[in-house]
């Protein structure tokens, strides 16, 4: 028989509660401030922005949250997601260790971030919701929430960062497809982008701008709510059901993961992947590495502070205590749009501050040399932020064939690249600034 290199699990496997960290921390968590006052929010300064629903699991302490049926029914077209062995890369790398990733591109999006889309879309409309505003950097996130509410009819307004919106036409077509609206941002359409806009009128816009945008649109109309994509406790809650599915996965193939790769722009994809492994984390120590990638050119992690700061460039949200670079920073319009946020989310920041998460930056061009080798080995052509994780886990392979280590490597494998091509068309033609 072959060596198993797929594990799959059966529908009926498929986690039915989201694993809540925020009660099982090891340190106390940081509570968000009012912008004006600088005191801990409660659930009502919230409101005019998010769902009740929503707002009672960004700061409930239950350590399991129950996943309602209607999610349970769109999840299921297209999980539980498979977790598969790079034979091949492995054997290319001449390493020892085992590389195993979970593969999230298998969504209609593209992506993982379809997992808290549909539970955002449900609870708006459980409230009668009629209308959601957001913003998107590379597409991701605008067209996951797209195709959220087309499932449950809700109206849908996506403030598109302005270097994707003109690198990507693929994306804004999906979410035109889906039956949201899209703006390139800065926009005209609200003040916070009109001063960008009279500072700098070729600005390439940022998820800072972008999120001042969609944040102004929802607090100005009854009817609207505003999502966001990444960063918020309940947005990584969400995301666990991709750690639930990995532990059972590992369990089933007999596996035990030395280290957990995943790249991090706001911290969602890695909180769903690593946190329901923290009790184990504690248990086993430096036993069970977790590991986050980050770009060179928007380092926060790496070269962050960590301190109270706005998650928006105009000053708009709450003050959250996270890494970061500052809310005014702009990075460079890098490939992988959706790395690109001056933070993270406060409970990925926790992590690290405490000593659980490691953390690596790449440039650019290290990272596409390693999404093609992937892709040449693998087959999949991985999303360029999903790249990162895939330049990291080669690196552990290569580390661990240096050392003569048998590790098991497993990293997340985000999104696929099907929207992204003009990014491995730049690499590819040495159009890619690659030290970026
Ligand atoms: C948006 C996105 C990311 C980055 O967001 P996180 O919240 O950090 O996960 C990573 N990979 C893909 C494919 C994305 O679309």
């Amino acid at each position: 028989m072959a060596d198993q290199t797929r594990v799959t699990l059966e529908q009926s496997e498929m986690p039915e509660a989201w694993y809540n960290i925020l009660p099982r921390l090891p340190f106390p968590p940081d509570p968000p401030l009012h912008p004006g006052t600088r005191e801990p929010i409660g659930p009502d300064d919230l409101a005019p922005l998010f769902p009740m629903g929503l707002i009672g699991q960004e700061v409930s302490t239950d350590p399991w949250i129950d996943i309602p049926g209607p999610i349970l029914d769109i999840y299921a077209r297209w999980r539980p997601t498979p977790l598969q062995r790079a034979t091949r890369l492995e054997k290319a790398l001449g390493t020892p260790a085992q590389i195993w990733y979970k593969y999230e591109g298998v969504s209609p999006a593209g992506s993982h971030k379809p997992n808290t889309a549909i539970a955002q879309a449900f609870y708006n409309k459980e409230e009668g919701v009629t209308r959601i505003a957001t913003e998107t950097g590379a597409g991701q996130w605008g067209s996951s929430l797209a195709f959220a509410c087309a499932l449950f009819d809700i109206e849908c307004k996506v403030y598109m960062v302005k270097s994707s919106f003109e690198q990507k036409p693929y994306r804004r077509l999906m979410i035109e497809t889906w039956g949201a609206s899209v703006t390139p941002s800065p926009s005209t359409e609200t003040n916070a982008g009109r001063a960008i806009l009279d500072a700098n009128p070729d600005s390439p816009g940022s998820l800072g701008i972008a999120i001042s945008e969609a944040v102004e649109d929802a607090a100005g109309r009854e009817d609207t709510k505003y999502s966001l994509g990444s960063v918020l406790n309940h947005v990584l809650l969400h995301q666990t059901v991709e750690g639930l599915e990995l532990r059972k996965q590992l369990e089933k193939a007999g596996l035990q993961a030395d280290v957990l790769i995943a790249c991090c722009g706001g911290g969602s994809n890695l909180g769903g992947f690593i946190f329901p492994f923290l009790e184990e984390k504690i248990e086993r120590g430096d036993g069970l590495r977790f590991v986050a990638v980050e770009p060179a050119s928007c380092p926060t992690l790496t070269a962050g502070k960590i301190d109270y700061d706005f998650g928006d460039t105009a000053g708009m949200t709450p003050l959250l205590r996270m890494y970061t670079l500052g809310h005014e920073f702009v990075p460079p319009a890098i490939h992988a749009g959706g790395l690109r946020y001056h933070g993270d989310s406060p409970l990925i920041s926790g992590l690290a501050e405490h000593g659980y998460l490691e953390a690596v930056a790449y440039p650019q061009g290290k990272v596409f040399e390693a999404a093609v080798q992937f892709a040449r080995t693998e087959g999949y052509i991985p999303a360029p932020e999903s790249a990162h994780a895939v330049r990291a886990a080669i690196d552990e392979a290569l580390r661990c064939k240096e050392e003569n280590s048998a590790e098991t490597i497993v990293f997340n494998l985000s999104g696929n690249a099907d929207f992204d091509l003009a990014a491995y068309d730049a690499y590819l033609n040495g159009r890619l600034e690659s030290e970026v």
